[in-house]
């Protein structure tokens, strides 16, 4: 197990999240390290979507996971003079199961991140919905899966982030509030709105209880102009010492440090 923490005091060029061809991800490991290397990063960290018990085709399979670790390892052979790689995982929780299961604390991995992208469908009973994806097609499952109750949406995102970090078994948090994303196209503002501000910090406070890490995800900066969690939650982290990690979230090579400097200026600014 790495200290993540460590290497955040020690170093401003590192990436702890990132998706290949083992998952969704745009190449393959090894230009990845060919541009955290030339980036002069110290650290990347890989974090495939780990196997789910939905059908997805975002998430690798089980048989997939004894090569990507050995990826892992071929790379260091060849690169780990200049950097340090690091085997991660994005594991879902989805209903229950997730980072804690015995399965997943049985890999030989560096860390694990939680992530939440999987809710329960409200017209479908047993199935599970990924509502992580763009918003055309969130929209489109707003009204297939959910009636158009995007309340009991946000609220679902948010119950199942806070049973993920009760039950533990990971290091760092994933995109904390990402349904903001999503929910605020449907009903613009209502990641203002005094409810939803209200579960965001309740699930913060539970992260603290919990002493995991939390990371400010650049992936939407670009584009959308917002870091996961959002930017007005940074003074609450930093008033509470929270330890927090700058991942892109990258899912292609050119994206490794896309976002990362804007965010670790405005955390200390706000
Ligand atoms: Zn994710
Ligand atoms: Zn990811």
């Amino acid at each position: 197990m790495i200290d993540i923490p460590s290497i955040v005091q020690t170093s401003d060029r590192y990436n702890l999240h990132g998706h290949t061809q083992f998952c969704d991800g745009h190449a393959d490991m090894e230009q990845f390290v060919v541009h955290a290397v030339d980036a002069r990063f110290t650290h990347y960290g890989f974090t495939p979507h780990g196997p789910t018990s939905v059908p997805s085709t975002c998430n690798m399979t089980r048989e997939a996971v004894p090569q990507f670790l050995s990826e892992v390892d071929r790379l260091r052979r060849v690169y780990g003079t200049r950097i340090t790689l690091l085997a991660g995982m994005e594991i879902d929780y989805i209903d229950g199961f997730g980072p804690s299961d015995p399965y997943f604390q049985s890999l030989p991995l560096d860390y694990r991140i939680g992530s939440v992208h999987f809710i329960p469908s409200l017209a479908d009973p047993g199935c599970f919905v990924d509502i992580d994806g763009r918003y055309e097609r969130f929209s489109e499952k707003m009204r297939q899966h959910f009636d158009g109750d995007i309340e009991w949406v946000v609220r679902t995102f948010f119950r199942q982030m806070t049973r993920m970090v009760e039950q533990g078994g990971f290091d760092i948090v994933g995109h904390l509030d990402k349904i903001g994303h999503n929910a605020s196209q449907y009903r613009h503002g209502i990641d203002r709105e005094p409810w939803y501000d209200a579960l965001v910090r309740d699930l913060i406070e539970a992260v603290l209880d919990h002493h995991l890490v939390i990371e400010v995800n650049t992936k939407a900066w670009a584009e959308h102009g917002r870091f996961f969690p959002a930017e007005r939650y940074f003074g609450m982290l930093r008033a509470a010492h929270a330890q927090v990690v700058f991942n892109s979230d990258a899912h292609w090579p050119h994206l490794i440090n896309a976002g990362r400097n804007e965010a670790m200026r405005a955390f200390i600014e706000r």
